[in-house]
C-alpha cells in the first residue's frame, strides 16, 4: 500500500470558506467585487492593524502596484533582497527597473542592514527598497526602517510569506510605505490563490483598487487616462480568504509548534541548526528549516532523496536571485563589497544566501500532521543521516 504523502504545506480547510462562497453563489455576487472581497479588506486592515487594503489576484500582483504607486520606471534602482522567490523580483522587471540585491545575514536569514548601507554608497538613489521576511521570520525592520528613513527612500514589505508575525508586537507589512501579503494555496491561510496590499495610505490603497480594474476614468463611457490591469481578487476568492481569516491564529499556533518539535528532535544533534528566529518577533512559523554543519558529509539533497523515498514532500531553500540565470546581470551587494566588483578582482564570492541554500532545507510544515506523522518524519531521519548523527538521535527519540 502506498503510504500517506506527508506534505511540505498544503491548503487546510475547515468549512466556514465553504459557508462564504454558497453566500456568495446564493446572492449571485460570483463576478469581480461584492461583499466577500469588501469584508476580506476590512478584516485584514483591522488584523494588521493598518488602515487600508486591496484585495487583488496575487501577492506578484500587490508587489507590482506598490512599484507602480511609487511611480518606478525603466532604469529606476530598486534593492531587493537576494534570498526570496523570484516573485519578489519580477515585478521590477515587468517595469523595466533594475534590481540591486542585498545579501542575507545570518542572524535571521533576512536583508543584511550592513549591505543594505553599502548598497546605498555603490548606488546613492534607489527609488524603492524591497525587503522580504523569509519563511515568516520578520526582519530586522528597525534598523532597515531606520536607513530607508535616514536616505528617504520608501520601504516595500514582502510579507508574503509571513502574515500574522509580529515584529516588537506589530504586525509584518505594517511598517513600511507599502506591505503585501499572499494567499497562495502553499501559505500560512489561501484563498485558492490572491493577495492584499497595505498601506496607512488610504489614497494610495485607493489607487490601486482603480489600476488593479483597468484605471477606468469615472466617466460614463469607457475612458482611460492610464495604463491598468485585471488584478482585482473575486468575489468567490475573496469567499475562502474570509473563512480562513477566522483560524489564522491556530494556523500560526501549530505552525509554531511543529517548529518547536523540529528543534526538540534535533537538539542534540551538532550537525543540524533550525532556521533562525528574531528576538525583537514573533515568526508564523510558515515553514520549518533546517541547516546542516559547515562541512558536514550529508547535503540537503541526500536528505531530500531520503524523505522522498518515504513519500514525504521536502524542498530546497529558495535559489538566491543573483544565480538565477534571469537575474544574473544584476549585481548583489554583500556586507563587504559587491560581487561585481569581487568578480573584477578575479574572486569567486559566495554569499551568506548562497552558503544557506547550499546547506539548508525546508522541512515538511502541513498543520494537518498528527503527532503520528510527525514521529515517523523524525523516524526516517535515521535512514538518511550518517551512523555517527544516527546513533545520537536515536537515542534521543
Ligand atoms: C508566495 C510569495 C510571493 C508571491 O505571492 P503570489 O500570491 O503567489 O503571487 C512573493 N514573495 C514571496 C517571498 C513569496 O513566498
Amino acid at each position: 500500500m502506498e503510504k500517506k504523502r506527508i506534505y511540505l504545506s498544503s491548503p487546510t480547510m475547515h468549512g466556514e470558506e465553504q459557508e462564504f462562497v454558497k453566500e456568495a453563489f446564493d446572492t449571485n455576487w460570483v463576478a469581480p467585487l461584492g461583499p466577500n472581497v469588501n469584508e476580506l479588506e476590512k478584516d485584514i486592515a483591522a488584523y494588521a492593524g493598518i488602515k487600508a487594503a486591496a484585495a487583488l489576484s496575487a501577492g506578484t500582483a500587490a508587489i507590482h502596484l506598490a512599484l507602480k504607486l511609487l511611480d518606478i520606471k525603466e532604469g529606476d534602482i530598486v534593492f531587493v533582497s537576494d534570498l526570496t522567490f523570484s516573485a519578489t523580483v519580477n515585478p521590477i522587471c515587468y517595469e523595466k527597473a533594475t534590481p540591486v540585491f542585498i545579501d542575507s545575514e545570518p542572524d535571521t536569514w533576512n536583508m543584511d542592514t550592513k549591505a543594505l548601507e553599502k548598497a546605498f554608497e555603490r548606488y546613492p538613489n534607489p527609488k524603492a527598497v524591497i525587503c522580504v521576511h523569509l519563511y515568516g521570520t520578520p526582519a530586522k525592520l528597525e534598523e532597515i526602517m531606520e536607513i530607508c528613513n535616514k536616505h528617504q527612500v520608501p520601504l516595500i514589505e514582502d510579507a508574503a510569506e509571513s502574515l500574522s508575525a509580529t515584529y516588537h508586537g506589530k504586525q509584518t507589512g505594517t511598517f513600511g510605505k507599502f506591505g503585501i501579503y499572499s494567499f497562495n494555496g502553499n501559505k500560512i491561510i489561501t484563498s485558492s490563490g490572491g493577495g492584499m496590499l497595505v498601506s496607512d495610505d488610504e489614497e494610495a490603497i485607493a489607487k490601486a483598487r482603480f489600476l488593479s480594474t483597468q484605471a477606468r476614468d469615472a466617466a460614463r463611457h469607457y475612458q482611460h487616462s492610464v495604463i491598468g490591469y485585471n488584478y482585482r481578487m473575486s468575489n468567490v476568492v475573496a469567499g475562502i480568504g474570509r473563512g480562513q481569516l477566522l483560524h489564522l491564529e491556530e494556523h500560526k499556533a501549530i505552525k509554531k509548534k511543529i517548529y518547536k518539535e523540529y528543534q526538540e528532535a534535533f537538539g542534540r544533534i551538532k550537525e543540524i541548526t533550525m532556521n533562525p528566529m528574531n528576538p525583537k518577533g514573533d515568526s508564523n512559523c510558515w515553514l520549518s528549516c533546517m541547516i546542516l554543519e559547515e562541512g558536514c558529509k550529508v547535503t540537503p539533497n541526500q536528505i531530500m532523496d531520503a524523505l522522498e523515498a518515504e513519500n514525504i514532500e521536502s524542498r530546497p531553500i529558495w535559489k538566491p536571485m543573483h544565480l538565477q540565470p534571469v537575474f544574473e546581470k544584476y549585481d548583489c551587494i554583500l556586507a563587504e563589497g559587491s560581487i561585481r566588483e569581487l568578480k573584477q578582482q578575479g574572486k569567486n564570492a559566495v554569499t551568506v544566501g548562497e552558503d544557506i541554500f547550499n546547506r539548508g532545507l525546508c522541512l515538511p510544515s502541513d498543520i494537518k500532521n498528527t503527532r503520528k506523522t510527525w514521529k515517523k518524519l523524525l523516524v526516517s531521519y535515521p535512514l538518511f543521516l550518517e551512523s555517527k548523527i544516527k546513533k545520537r538521535f536515536i537515542i534521543h527519540c
